[in-house]
């Protein structure tokens, strides 16, 4: 008996846990790991050091500004960044269908300001 007890709190202790986490974070749906405004603040910040690790590389290819940082330590940087982004974007659990859609749109309005030039 005493045993059925303490099961049955801990199955309540966990749901009223579980429920004010989830209010107290203001979740989206899915998303595990933080709340959703530190998780768009994560996001602005790693989009930042994309940036700039994208100028840094321009600069290393550019030569007009010279930078100590190689080529190949430019591009790993590149590459860490772009993966901090999309970690950020995976944890969102943003609507994938709608984002390729308009990267479809996107492109194909590239494509024709390209060839219009
Ligand atoms: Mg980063």
């Amino acid at each position: 008996m005493a045993e059925f007890i303490v099961l049955d709190l801990n199955k309540v202790a966990h749901e009223v846990a579980e429920r004010a986490r989830k209010e107290l974070t203001n979740m989206l749906p899915g998303t595990t790991i933080l709340p959703v405004v530190e998780l768009l603040a994560g996001l602005a910040e790693e989009a930042s050091e994309l940036a700039q690790a994208a100028l840094k590389l321009r600069r290393v290819y550019d030569k007009t500004n010279p930078t100590p940082k190689t080529e190949g330590v430019a591009i790993d940087d590149l590459y860490e960044e772009v993966a901090d982004v999309m970690l950020y974007v995976d944890q969102l659990k943003l609507n994938i269908v709608d984002i390729d859609r308009i990267k479809n749109e996107k492109m194909n309005r590239w494509i024709r300001r390209i060839e219009q030039k």
